[in-house]
């Protein structure tokens, strides 16, 4: 299954916990599975999806502050076309992540939501949402 997820700005982090939950919600009715995992992927290249905290908004503020920082929108780059910055963000952050699924419900510490990044917006982006179940 599939998420679309709108971004409004060039770097963004969009926290995406409860329509993730809705997902792996949908997939337990339709399998019957309630524990496993599920995976979660970013089919882009100036993209990707991360955890962290989503209970001070402050966090994602400042993690997308230094890594505009860290990587420059403009360096040098050799890429004609000129995002090159979005594409070294998505490769530091990732396409990926695994969260455990227990009794139906994504396994996250107190603090933890899960984001989707966006490097190169705005844009309507994508997410693939897969319940793999496990004993
Ligand atoms: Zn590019």
């Amino acid at each position: 299954m599939t998420l679309t997820v709108k971004t409004k700005s060039r770097t963004e982090l969009i926290d995406i916990t409860s329509q993730v939950q809705r997902q792996v919600d949908q997939q337990i009715k339709e399998t019957g599975v309630s524990n496993g995992f599920c995976l979660l992927f970013v089919p882009h290249t100036t993209a990707a999806v991360t955890i962290n905290e989503s209970a001070d908004p402050s966090v994602k503020a400042d993690i997308l502050m230094i890594l505009n920082q860290v990587i420059p929108f403009n360096a040098g780059y050799r890429h004609l076309e000129g995002n090159s910055a979005a594409h070294i963000k998505s490769t530091l952050v990732g396409a990926s992540e695994q969260i455990l699924i227990e009794e139906g419900q994504l396994v996250l510490g107190t603090w933890q939501g899960i984001f989707f990044c966006e490097f190169d917006g705005p844009r309507t982006r994508r997410l693939h949402v897969k319940l793999i179940g496990s004993s």
